[in-house]
């Protein structure tokens, strides 16, 4: 059977699955996960009365505007050179970006790794600060680096844990009946750590990125929802253990501690912060540069305020429902993070070119 017929045949258990189960949403939690649903067209292989829903699934859509602000006021205050990586570089704030000053002269430098920001440090007298952002997938790396830098590196944490998200997320009252997990998150964190969601009811399964993956993951959701059972299921058994990457665990308890942080379009999310600890304070960028950043005050961007990014990442709408999708705002000249991010759902609807019927 080829992929094709793999997957229509998935669809077809799907249908019959579906017939008295009711109405039912699933929503998704990774940036790469729409990427399939969208790139395969997978909302259309399912009956109506199942809706697949995206979710706070883009580690750059998160990041809330008071930290891109931050990191802007830095960059005006002190001579340093700052890294980043590519997708972040264009997230706009009142008609600045990271590229905006790159091109004004400042030194701005996208790396693919930290271990680039690394090296760039060791090859320079400047201090160097690199934005340290995502979930548990990337965590690990800069962990690993804080533990190896030379004395002229430090990191604007802005990663974030994912999992107390997805119990936020629930306590905002967002009406869903599974989750599909986020894959490569839980690589690093195993099954293990989505044992606590259990207690709402909501069945979970951590699924594998090709189609045929995603489509497996909404029937065995569906089934698991009629017999109403609230387990973590496994899809992805071939990255995904229960214990998850035990080494890299560590090495992120090392070096962070938790903090009650914003993400975009969910508030405070409790302990979701990754705040570098007290014992690496000469690698965290906000004790390093306490001075710099004590006159720092946030500044609405009036221009977003059509935009609906919140209402994205909380599922509550579809980038159909905002009004500037592909209009004001486009991959070329986006307006809001779900925009301009790679894995960011707009810009996903944008690229593969999904329209209203
Ligand atoms: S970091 Fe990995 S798991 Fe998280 S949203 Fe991106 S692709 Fe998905
Ligand atoms: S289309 Fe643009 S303005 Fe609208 S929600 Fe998406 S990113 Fe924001």
């Amino acid at each position: 059977m080829n992929k094709k017929e793999l997957i229509s045949k998935i669809s077809e258990k799907i249908h019959e699955e579906a017939k008295d189960a009711g109405k039912i949403k699933i929503m998704h939690l990774c940036g790469t996960h729409e990427d399939t649903i969208t790139k395969y067209n997978l909302r259309s292989l399912l009956p109506d009365n199942i809706k697949l829903l995206s979710g706070p699934g883009c580690p750059v859509c998160i990041i809330p505007d008071e930290d891109l602000q931050k990191v802007f006021h830095l960059i005006e205050k002190e001579n340093i050179i700052f890294t980043t990586f590519g997708d972040m570089a264009r997230v706009p704030h009142n008609g600045k970006s990271l590229f905006y000053y790159k091109a004004k002269g400042y030194d701005i430098r996208i790396v693919y790794s930290i271990f680039d920001a690394i090296k760039i440090a060791r090859n320079s007298s400047r201090t160097v600060v690199h934005f340290g952002i995502g979930f548990e997938t990337t965590m690990p790396s800069t962990a690993l680096a804080i533990l190896d830098a030379p004395e002229n590196f430090c990191v604007f944490s802005s990663h974030r844990y994912f999992i107390p998200a997805m119990e936020h997320l629930i306590s905002l009252g967002v009406e869903v009946n599974g989750f599909i997990n986020p894959g490569h998150v839980s690589t690093i964190t195993g099954i293990k750590a989505y044992e606590k969601i259990k207690k709402y009811g909501i069945p979970q399964i951590i699924s594998g990125f090709e189609p045929e993956d995603v489509m497996l993951s909404i029937l065995k959701l569906i089934k698991a929802i009629k017999r109403g059972d609230a387990e973590v299921f496994n899809e992805y058994t071939r990255a995904v253990t229960y214990d998850g990457n035990v080494m890299a665990q560590k090495v992120m308890d090392d070096v962070f501690s938790v903090d009650d942080w914003e993400w975009r379009g969910l508030g405070v999310v409790p302990r979701s912060g990754a705040v570098i600890k007290e014992e690496y304070s000469e690698f965290d960028v906000v004790k390093v540069f306490e001075d710099a950043f004590s006159d720092f005050v946030p500044v609405e961007d009036k221009a977003k305020k059509a935009c609906r990014c919140g209402d994205v990442l909380r599922g509550i709408i579809t980038p159909l429902d905002c009004p500037l999708f592909n209009k004001r705002c486009t991959p070329k000249d986006p307006v809001g993070a779900c925009m301009v991010s790679f894995e960011g759902t707009c810009n996903i609807w944008a690229k593969f070119g999904v329209e209203r019927n």
